[in-house]
C-alpha cells in the first residue's frame, strides 16, 4: 500500500460502526416500557404518539412524525407534583391535544370566519386571535386531562399549592376573551 493511502485506511477503521437497525429496536423497546412515551389511537382512528422523555422538549404527533414543542404549559400546571404524577398528567394533556384536534380545527374555522366577516384586520387583532386559539386548545386539553384522570386529579394536587393552576386558568381565560374582543 502506498504511504499516502495509509491515513485514509486508518481513519476508516476508526469510523464508528453504528448498528442502526438494532439501535432503533432498542429505542422502540425502551420507549414501549417507558412512562414517558406512549402510542395510542385517537377516537377518530388515527395512531398518535406522545414523548415527554427526550430532554427539555416534549414531542407529539401522528404516526412517527412527532413535533417538538416547549413544555411550558405542562411545566406550569404540574409545579409541585411528584415526578410520576407530573409525567402521567403531562402525557394525558399532550394526548388531549391530539384527541381534541377535530374540535380545535372546528373552532379555528368558526373563529377565522367570524374574524374575516366581522373583525378588524389589524396585525394586533390577528395576533390576539391567533394566541387565543392556542389558549382555547390548552383549555380543552387540560379539561380533557381533568376528565380523564377523574378523582385522581384532585388527589394528585391534594397538598400542592394552587397558585400555578389559578394562574393558568386565569391567563388562558383572559387570552381567550381577548380573542373574542378582537372580533
Ligand atoms: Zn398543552
Amino acid at each position: 500500500m502506498p504511504p499516502s493511502e495509509a491515513p485514509i485506511a486508518e481513519s476508516m477503521t476508526l469510523w464508528p460502526k453504528i448498528d442502526f437497525k438494532n439501535r432503533f429496536k432498542d429505542l422502540v423497546k425502551k420507549q414501549q416500557k417507558s412512562a414517558e412515551f406512549f402510542r395510542k389511537r385517537t377516537w377518530f382512528g388515527i395512531l398518535v404518539a406522545v414523548d415527554i422523555g427526550g430532554g427539555f422538549w416534549h414531542r407529539a404527533g401522528i404516526g412517527s412524525v412527532l413535533i417538538p414543542h416547549p413544555p411550558l404549559i405542562n411545566w406550569l400546571l404540574r409545579l409541585g407534583l411528584k415526578k410520576e404524577d407530573e409525567q402521567r398528567l403531562s402525557i394525558i394533556h399532550e394526548f388531549g391535544h391530539l384527541q381534541t384536534l377535530p374540535l380545535f380545527l372546528l373552532y379555528l374555522i368558526v373563529y377565522a370566519s367570524l374574524m374575516v366577516h366581522f373583525g378588524g384586520h389589524s396585525l394586533l387583532q390577528w395576533a390576539a386571535g391567533g394566541i387565543s386559539l392556542f389558549a382555547f386548545w390548552e383549555i380543552i386539553s387540560e379539561l380533557y386531562t381533568v376528565y380523564n384522570s377523574g378523582s385522581l386529579y384532585k388527589l394528585y394536587y391534594a397538598n400542592v399549592p394552587s397558585f400555578p393552576r389559578v394562574l393558568f386558568w386565569t391567563a388562558m381565560t383572559i387570552i381567550l376573551g381577548a380573542g373574542w374582543m378582537a372580533l
